[in-house]
C-alpha cells in the first residue's frame, strides 16, 4: 500500500498506521458515501452508536450513568441470568468457541439437532431450524419460499419488520399490503388479488415490535384456511412472553400456522433465531435458503445459552404476569397524561407524540432525568406517529413505572 501510494498524497488511517489506505483509494468510495451521509444529515436522520450495558433490575449503564431501561428487549431478564451464563461457559469449554463451518459441511453438531428438536417441541411443530439471527432468518427464508411458489400473491401487514421486507425485495415479488391488523382488508385483498394466483402467502407478526399490539391469530388462521393461503407469523416479541409457558401466540391455533419464526435475542436473552414448521418445510430450507446454507453455524456458547433459556422460560409465569401488570399500569398512566398508547396489550407500549422533533426532545429530556426510552420516528413508523417505544423488563418495579410516568408528565 505504501509503495502504491501516489507521490505526495496523504494517507488515511484505517486500522492504524501499518495498514494505512491511500487517500485516492478511499475517495473512490468515500466521496459517494459522504454525499449520502450529507443527505441523511439534511433530513435530520443521522444516527450514531453509543455504548450501553444491560444491568440488573431493569437498568442500563450508559456513559457512566445508570438509567432505568425502557429500550432493551431483554423482557425476562435472561441476558444476564446465571444459568445461561454458566451453560454458555460450559458448552464453550467443552466444544470450543466456533462451530468451524456451515451447517451442511461440518457445522452441524449433536447440540444443534437436539436444540432444534427442543424448539419444535416448544412450538408444537414437527421440526425447527436455527438461524444466525432473526433478520437473517426472515431475509433468507422468504425468498426461498417464494422460489418454490412461482406467481404467488404475497399479502403483508403494513407494519411488518424490515427483515421481512428485505426477504420480499430479494425475491423480487410485489406485495399486497393490508392496513395494520385490518383483517377485513386482508380478506378483501385475498379475494381480489389472490383468487387467480397459483398460490398465496400471508406475512405478519403476532406481536408488533413498535406498537405492542397483537394480531388475531384465530381469524388469520381461518382466513388462511378459507383462501388456501400459507401463513407466516413472526413471533420475535411474543416468544417467551406470551402464550402458555411463553410459547407465543401461535399456541392459540395449534397446527394452523405454516411457518413460525422467532428470535432467541429478545425474551430468551441470547442470540439467533428459529423457524418452526413441518418436516418438509425444514428439509426444503436446508436445501434452498441461502442465508442458512452459506453461513457458519451458530457456535456452542450461543447454543448453550438458548438451551438454558428453554429450561427456564416455561416456568416463568410470575415474570410474565408481572410484565402484564406493569403494562396495564403504564397504559393507564399514559392515558391519564392524555397520551395515546395505540392498541398495545403487551410488554411493548408506545406513547405516541406525533411530530418527530417532539418525540426526540421528550426522549432526550427523559434521558437527562434518568430514563432510557427510545424515540422511534419515520421511516420506522409512519410520519406523524413518532413516539416513545417503551419496552418493559421483568426487573422493573411498579415504582419504576410511576417514576417514568412522573418524568413524562414533567417533561410534557
Ligand atoms: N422480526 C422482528 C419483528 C423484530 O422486531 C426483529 C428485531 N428487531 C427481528 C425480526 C430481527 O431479529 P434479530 O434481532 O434476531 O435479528
Amino acid at each position: 500500500l505504501q509503495r502504491s501510494r501516489p507521490k505526495g498524497s496523504p494517507i488515511g488511517h484505517c486500522l492504524g498506521a501499518r495498514h494505512a489506505i491511500p487517500a485516492a483509494a478511499m475517495n473512490r468510495l468515500d466521496s459517494h458515501l459522504a454525499a449520502a451521509l450529507a443527505r441523511i444529515d439534511a433530513a435530520g436522520q443521522r444516527r450514531t452508536l453509543r455504548p450501553a450495558a444491560l444491568a440488573p433490575h431493569g437498568r442500563v449503564l450508559r456513559e457512566g450513568r445508570e438509567l432505568t431501561d425502557f429500550s432493551s428487549n431483554d423482557y425476562l431478564g435472561l441476558a444476564r441470568h446465571p444459568l445461561l451464563i454458566e451453560r454458555a461457559r460450559e458448552w464453550t469449554a467443552a466444544h470450543g468457541t466456533g462451530s468451524g463451518a456451515s451447517r451442511l459441511v461440518t457445522g452441524t453438531s449433536e447440540a444443534h439437532l437436539a436444540l432444534e428438536a427442543r424448539i419444535a417441541a416448544f412450538k408444537g411443530t414437527e421440526a425447527a431450524l436455527i438461524f444466525a439471527s432473526g433478520w437473517q432468518a426472515n431475509a433468507a427464508v422468504i425468498p426461498a419460499l417464494l422460489a418454490a411458489m412461482p406467481g404467488a400473491a404475497v399479502f403483508t401487514d403494513r407494519l411488518i419488520h424490515a427483515s421481512m421486507h428485505a426477504g420480499i425485495a430479494m425475491a423480487g415479488v410485489r406485495q399486497h399490503r393490508f392496513r395494520h391488523n385490518d383483517l377485513d382488508h386482508l380478506e378483501t385483498l385475498l379475494a381480489e388479488k389472490g383468487k387467480d394466483a397459483p398460490a398465496r402467502l400471508i406475512l405478519t407478526e403476532s406481536v408488533f415490535s413498535m406498537d405492542g399490539d397483537r394480531a388475531d391469530m384465530r381469524r388469520l388462521a381461518a382466513l388462511a384456511e378459507a383462501h388456501h393461503a400459507a401463513l407466516f407469523v413472526d413471533e420475535a416479541h411474543a416468544t417467551g412472553v406470551l402464550g402458555p409457558e411463553g410459547r407465543g401466540l401461535s399456541a392459540e391455533v395449534p397446527g394452523a400456522i405454516d411457518l413460525i419464526m422467532g428470535t432467541f435475542s429478545k425474551a430468551l436473552g441470547g442470540f439467533g433465531a428459529y423457524i418452526a414448521g413441518s418436516r418438509v418445510l425444514i428439509d426444503y430450507l436446508v436445501n434452498a435458503a441461502s442465508g442458512f446454507i452459506f453461513t457458519t453455524a451458530p457456535p456452542p456458547g450461543v447454543l448453550g445459552a438458548i438451551d438454558a433459556a428453554l429450561d427456564l422460560v416455561p416456568g416463568m409465569e410470575a415474570e410474565r404476569a408481572h410484565l402484564a401488570a406493569l403494562g396495564t399500569r403504564l397504559r393507564t398512566g399514559l392515558a391519564a397524561l392524555g397520551l395515546d398508547h395505540g392498541a398495545s396489550s403487551t410488554q411493548i407500549v408506545p406513547a405516541v407524540i406525533g411530530a418527530e422533533a417532539d418525540a426526540m426532545a421528550l426522549s432526550a429530556r427523559l434521558e437527562d432525568a434518568g430514563f432510557l426510552a427510545s424515540a422511534i420516528r419515520p421511516p420506522t413508523v409512519p410520519p406523524g406517529t413518532s413516539r416513545l417505544r417503551i419496552a418493559l423488563r421483568a426487573g422493573h418495579a411498579e415504582a419504576d413505572i410511576d417514576a417514568l410516568l412522573a418524568a413524562i408528565g414533567a417533561a410534557l
